[in-house]
């Protein structure tokens, strides 16, 4: 990945077909720059391929990702509206490492910047990896909980790009929009279907269905919501790095019986 991951799109491909992985999409934070390295690999190890973006939206005061699949990558607007949502993070960064040194960690944005590939995508997934290496805790998780989430210090609000926004760039350049992992966010039942409404109004095609951070419960509760509002489906691992992903590539079940992939839809952008 060239945003968060901890592996090159090299890496990941092999990995995804050592995995049994019939269809493959990297889709790193708010960047593609990965997407023609990915699809080189991918051809080379006789992989199915769809491009790939996870773009960080503000919705309802909190950040939703739109997952965006089989775009062209040399899309100009969606490569300046990427470029536009990218910036911003460095001034975040230093103000939650402001927020850090407030409650006795100092340095944590120089520590961070050691774990990030590509500066202008530091996250708070770099924060949260020097924060486990210098021993303040014990795992990622916990540093999300301690210092990194709404409410505690190292957290910095910031706004992403607008729904419409994401998922016009997704589409205009021959993808489809998808919103990522739904049971994550803390939305009220009447903001949730705020989001769903909106996204479909604005052209958004699916919805992930079975994803790593969804319980098979919300599996059908994401099922039952992608019919109503007559969405395709998705299926992700949101793999970032073999020490701190619970789910590897390849391992998910499939979508729940009777839903449309988002992948049968988008069957002529597969490379
Ligand atoms: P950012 O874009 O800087 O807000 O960081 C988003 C990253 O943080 C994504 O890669 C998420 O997967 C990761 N993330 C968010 N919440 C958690 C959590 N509770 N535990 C581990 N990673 C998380
Ligand atoms: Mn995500």
């Amino acid at each position: 990945m060239v945003s968060d991951g901890t592996l090159t799109p090299e890496q990941l491909a092999a990995r995804a077909k050592a995995n049994g992985v019939e269809l493959w999409a990297l889709t790193d934070h708010d960047e593609i720059g990965g997407q023609h390295r990915a699809a080189a690999a991918a051809r080379a190890l006789g992989l199915q391929f769809l491009t790939g973006v996870e773009i960080s939206v503000t919705f309802a005061g909190q950040t939703v990702h739109i997952v965006g699949l089989g775009f062209d990558a040399d899309d100009d607007a969606l490569r300046n509206g990427l470029s536009q949502t990218r910036g911003g993070r460095r001034e975040r960064a230093l103000e939650m490492a402001a927020g850090l040194a407030k409650v006795g960690i100092p340095g944590a944005y120089e520590g961070a910047l050691h774990y990030v590939g590509n500066p202008e995508l530091i996250s708070r997934t770099h924060f949260a990896r020097y924060l486990v290496e210098s021993g303040v805790c014990k795992e990622t998780n916990e540093v999300f909980r301690k210092f990194l989430t709404e409410g505690k210090p190292g957290f910095v609000p910031h706004r992403w790009a607008t729904l419409k926004d994401a998922v016009q760039w997704i589409t205009q350049a021959g993808g489809m929009a998808v919103i990522a992992h739904p049971a994550r966010y803390k939305f009220t039942p009447n903001e949730e279907y705020a989001l769903f409404t909106e996204f479909h109004a604005h052209g958004g095609a699916g919805v992930e269905v079975v994803t790593g951070s969804h319980t098979a419960a919300e599996y059908l509760v994401y099922a039952d919501m992608a019919r109503e509002f007559g969405l395709a489906c998705s299926r992700g691992s949101d793999f970032h790095s073999p020490d701190e992903s619970h789910t590897d590539l390849g391992t998910l079940p499939y979508l729940p019986g009777g839903l449309t992939p988002v992948w049968e839809l988008l069957a002529a952008r597969i490379q």
